[in-house]
């Protein structure tokens, strides 16, 4: 190691993997010198409250629960705001930044990515293609919350027309708040249903049901080919669709999937697959370079990348005990994700993809004002995730206690 190890803990990235992180090691070593550097403001706020804000009222300001400088002081580090980390030399042990037009070396004792992830495009032709929002990150958000304020009252009182790219977590999740806000919300996707990855058919209908009780309108086994500035003035923009059918829209979001943000680990020669390939340290191929977060494609969840809060928390405290000069292996538990679609609130302990198996539907829950439960049996028996729908998601810590990791 040439930087030598008074250097500092260098954090790349400012959400959640890299907070957690600096909070997790500061509470383990209270003199160790930490630096944080992201390109954007590194306000803390948490990242799942932007698919409900629209509902909740909530501005983008007041979704930062503290700002940077104050996250800074209560955890004593160093903190470059609005700096990109452009490369990295590990063998030298330091990175260059750019901040406010000029370059610096910055040296590490250890290196942590937490750089997350990019929304995925697919391509869509026309002459407005370019509106197409996405929603990653708080100035994503900003951006979003600025056109759907400025969108024009319509002349016969009907609400605007959001058109939503996706029928995944995210865009079902948009799509139920959107529709709470009071938009007038079409969903396209390529799949027969909503989350058709995760879901077992029948739970998948109580959420078709309960968003269309919302006025939610759903096009699947289509998607969209082009979008362009409305010709007859009732929308600002008329989407064309693989069938040919025709919808008019004044606001279009795509939630179609994120990949992780690989590039910077790349060109430093770090092996990458679908994520930054880390080891049950979290530890990359390089000496002292560890990543973790939506970037991060883990060793201990058999490869996968794992783009949620629950892994976040947990890759955040091995790593900090890792750097504090405690090996920790990352073991992660049962993860069960919360769908925030009050509409139909779900619970989903995913099984891993790779498994053979069937879902089951426990006889008692019959769906309706009950909700559903179904579990998911592997080969040899066992129950390896669940799906929890309605009332049913109060079963929570019982179904996870049942359930294999
Ligand atoms: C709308 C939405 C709703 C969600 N809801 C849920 C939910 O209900 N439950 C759940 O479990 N998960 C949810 N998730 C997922 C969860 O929020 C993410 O997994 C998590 O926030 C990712 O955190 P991260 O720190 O890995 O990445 P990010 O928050 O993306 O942070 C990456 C950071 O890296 C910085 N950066 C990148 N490259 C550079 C560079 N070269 N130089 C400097 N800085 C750089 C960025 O500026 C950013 O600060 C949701 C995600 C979205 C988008």
């Amino acid at each position: 190691m040439s930087a030598g190890s008074a250097a500092p803990v260098v954090l790349v990235g400012a959400g959640l993997a890299a907070w957690t992180t600096a909070r997790e090691l500061r509470k383990l070593d209270a003199s160790v010198p930490i630096v944080l550097v992201t390109r954007d403001s590194g306000d803390f706020y948490a990242k799942p409250t932007l698919s409900n804000a629209f509902g909740q009222k909530r501005s983008p300001e007041q979704l930062v629960t503290t700002p940077a400088a104050a996250m800074a002081a209560n955890l004593q580090i160093t903190l470059h705001t609005h700096a990109t980390v452009q490369s990295i030399d590990t063998q030298a042990h330091t990175l260059s930044l750019q901040q406010s037009g000029s370059v610096r070396t910055l040296a590490y004792s250890r290196l942590v990515l937490a750089t997350g992830a990019t929304p995925i495009r697919v391509p869509i032709a026309g002459d407005a293609a370019q509106v197409v929002q996405r929603v990653n990150h708080l100035d994503d958000f900003r951006r979003l919350y600025a056109d759907v304020a400025a969108l024009p009252k319509r002349a016969d009182g009907s609400p605007p027309a959001v058109l939503v790219v996706g029928a995944g977590l995210i865009g079902c999740e948009f799509a139920n708040d959107l529709s709470q806000a009071g938009f007038a919300v079409q969903v396209v996707d390529p799949a027969a249903r909503p989350l058709a990855a995760l879901l077992p058919e029948d739970a998948s209908t109580q959420l078709r049901q309960a968003l269309e009780g919302l006025g939610v309108v759903w096009h699947f086994g289509r998607s969209v080919q082009s979008l362009d500035a409305s010709a007859d003035g009732a929308h600002r923009y008329e989407a064309t669709l693989s069938d040919g059918t025709r919808l008019g829209a004044d606001l279009v979001l795509s939630a179609v999937g994120l990949r992780a943000d690989t590039a910077l680990a790349a060109s430093a020669g770090l092996a990458c697959q679908r994520g930054v390939l880390v080891d049950a340290h979290l530890q990359t191929n390089a000496p002292d370079v560890y990543a973790l977060g939506d970037c991060a494609q883990y060793s201990a969840a058999g490869g996968r990348t794992l783009p949620y809060v629950m892994p976040i928390m947990n890759a955040a405290r091995a790593l900090a005990a890792s750097l504090a000069g405690t090996p920790t292996a990352l073991v992660f538990p049962l993860m069960p994700v919360a769908v925030k679609t009050p509409a139909l609130p779900i619970t989903v302990a995913a099984p891993d993809p790779v498994l053979q198996g069937q879902w089951i539907q426990d006889p008692a829950t019959t769906g309706g004002h009950e909700g559903g439960a179904w579990r998911f049996i592997d080969a040899a028996g066992a129950q390896r995730g669940f799906v929890l729908t309605g009332k049913q998601t109060a079963k929570r810590m019982e179904w996870s206690k049942a359930t294999l990791p």
